[in-house]
């Protein structure tokens, strides 16, 4: 292992979204000299465009996925540990009707159609209720509650469901804020030695003897260098391939599948705080989800994409989609006016030659190449759930080329303010509303859930509004960017008020233009006194 004031770093990771983060962040912990670098924001593309569950994937299960199903569910209660904060349980209702039909040709709808052909691809309840018995059972719960059946008349849950759905089961998973994830491991990683480089593009990789020359580009200034390092990581996401073949230029055959799924926000559909999962009459599943205090998100869409420079877009078919979808569900039907904003992000699937979008597998792959000297390991696939596990299997592909590295140490340890009881939300909610008084009910909800601990490391001795500087609306103060401009990465107003916290649901766009000023010269004023 190199010491961490060596020019040559043990490991270069290409890629700022989870899996290059969490990647750095497990090998930074272990004693290799981590060098990460992402192209524009941490978290700018997929990582960031989920539909932020810790989940183990009911529906996979119909495809037999179950080495995914059952890391993923046990993963979840290990990351809810680590992360009580951005991370917290969640109960989904799952209404049933006999016309829901499965997805054309999953390994479970073949099977049915042989031994239940009567059944003309529908899904019976006795599956469902089969599937979240496996899915209780499979992953060792023990914070997450079981599931257990509802009546949808005169409750709740059934108010804005149409009558028609009389009878609905309802099972744990968990949310995650996806970007804010991406961020903590960097930091965490940084914390460790590592260093984050952001808005810096991997241009070329060249293997040098037992070396790689990584020449990278400040997308800022457009200035190129060369760094050297022992491994290289490919965490490039849908640019995986992109990265084989451009810029390593490596002779490889693995692929990637580039799979789009979008999303729709509306206004708050409902007024509880469970998710609903709602099957098609195609086969497909979506979900509501509460969101963002006042808003409902509903998703998803699997739509083949051509390229991964090619900006994911809900399109307006997507959204018709999604709108029809969920209005076979409930009373009062939703239309394009009430979708006040829709993300769309790519999934990068490895390419294993499934015949449809939804069937390819959601599990991910690492190759390790070093058959023409450095070696460069791969990183194809993967779910927001699974980097943790994704970085220990990485790291074991790793260590082999660091001898007398450490071995796993992540699990159980908390990400940067999430280190308090995993049941401790409110209670933290409470002591920082009482410190800070003049805080709202929802801003101290909102810290607590960004920050976690380091909410007040944000506040210190502010005993009113006005300590914190420039308002910028919606709770976002000049206190919180600049800790944010210092802390987390974050140079645009985008990175702030989409991906630090999703201020830009209740921003104007004057506001979100005003604070982009006010960064481009607060870094102005950091950068020339950083060259004093
Ligand atoms: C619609 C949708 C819903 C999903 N929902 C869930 C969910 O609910 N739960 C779940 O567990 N998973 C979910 N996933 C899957 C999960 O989001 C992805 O598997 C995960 O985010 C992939 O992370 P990544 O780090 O591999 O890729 P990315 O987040 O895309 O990161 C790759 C990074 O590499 C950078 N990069 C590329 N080339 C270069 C270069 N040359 N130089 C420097 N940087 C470069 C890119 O800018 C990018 O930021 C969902 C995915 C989608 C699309």
């Amino acid at each position: 292992m190199s010491g961490q004031n060596s020019d040559i770093c043990d490991l270069f990771v290409i890629g700022g979204g989870i899996n290059g983060c969490g990647i750095a962040r497990d090998a930074a912990g272990r004693g290799l000299s981590v060098t990460l670098a992402e192209m524009n924001d941490l978290a700018s593309a997929t990582s960031s465009a989920s539909t932020k569950l810790f989940h183990g994937g009911l529906r996979y299960l119909e495809y037999f996925e179950i080495r995914l199903v059952r890391h993923a569910l046990a993963e979840r209660e290990t990351l809810l540990r680590a992360m009580p904060h951005i991370s917290w349980p969640m109960r989904f209702v799952l209404p049933y009707h006999k016309d829901m039909r499965f997805e054309g040709d999953t390994p479970t709808s073949r099977i049915l159609n042989v031994v239940m052909p009567w059944m003309k691809g529908r899904r019976p309840a006795w599956l469902i209720r089969f599937g979240l018995f496996l899915y209780d059972s499979l992953g060792g719960r023990k914070i997450l509650p079981a599931t257990k059946t509802l009546d949808l008349r005169n409750s709740v849950e059934g108010a804005p469901i149409d009558d028609k759905f009389e009878k609905a089961y309802e099972y744990s998973d968990c949310w995650i804020e996806d970007s804010r994830l991406v961020v903590l491991n960097a930091r965490d990683a940084e914390q460790r030695g590592a260093e984050i480089l952001v808005r810096t593009k991997v241009v070329s990789a060249a293997r040098i003897d037992d070396l790689w020359e990584v020449t990278v580009e400040d997308r800022d200034t457009g200035e190129t260098r060369t760094l050297r390092a022992r491994m290289l990581v490919n965490a490039g996401g849908p640019w995986v391939g992109d990265i084989i073949q451009e810029k390593v230029r490596i002779n490889s055959t693995e692929g990637v599948r580039l799979v789009r799924g979008s999303h729709i926000v509306t206004r708050r559909l409902y007024d509880h705080d469970k998710c609903y999962f709602f099957q098609g009459t195609d086969g497909r599943i979506i979900f509501a989800i509460p969101y963002e205090t006042d808003f409902t998100l509903i998703g998803t869409t699997d739509a083949e994409h051509t390229a991964p420079d090619k900006k994911p877009e809900c399109s307006p078919e997507e959204r018709d989609y999604l709108i029809n979808f969920v209005n076979q569900y409930l009373k009062k039907d939703i239309s394009t006016d009430d979708v006040v904003w829709s993300y769309s992000g790519v999934r990068p699937l490895y390419d294993d030659g499934a015949s449809s979008a939804t069937a390819a597998t959601r599990d991910y792959t690492l190759k390790v190449d070093d058959a023409a000297g450095a070696p460069i390991l791969n990183v194809f696939g993967g779910k927001i759930t699974t980097y943790r596990k994704l970085a220990e299997d990485a790291m074991e592909k790793i260590v082999p080329f660091f001898p007398g590295t450490s071995g796993h140490w992540t699990a159980g340890v908390a990400l940067p303010g999430g280190d308090f009881p995993v049941d401790g939300f409110d209670t933290l909610v409470a002591q920082i509303s009482a410190d800070y008084p003049f805080l709202t009910a929802f801003w101290a909800r909102r810290l607590v859930r960004a920050y976690g601990t380091d909410a007040r490391d944000i506040l210190q001795e502010a005993t009113d509004t006005d300590a914190l500087g420039r308002d910028f609306g919606a709770t976002l103060t000049e206190r919180e960017v600049l800790w944010l401009m210092k802390n987390e990465y974050a140079r645009t107003a985008a990175d702030v008020v989409w991906r630090r916290n999703k201020l830009g649901l209740r921003l104007s766009a004057e506001e979100i233009a005003a604070l982009d000023v006010f960064m481009a010269s607060a870094r102005t004023e950091q950068q020339a006194k950083a060259a004093e």
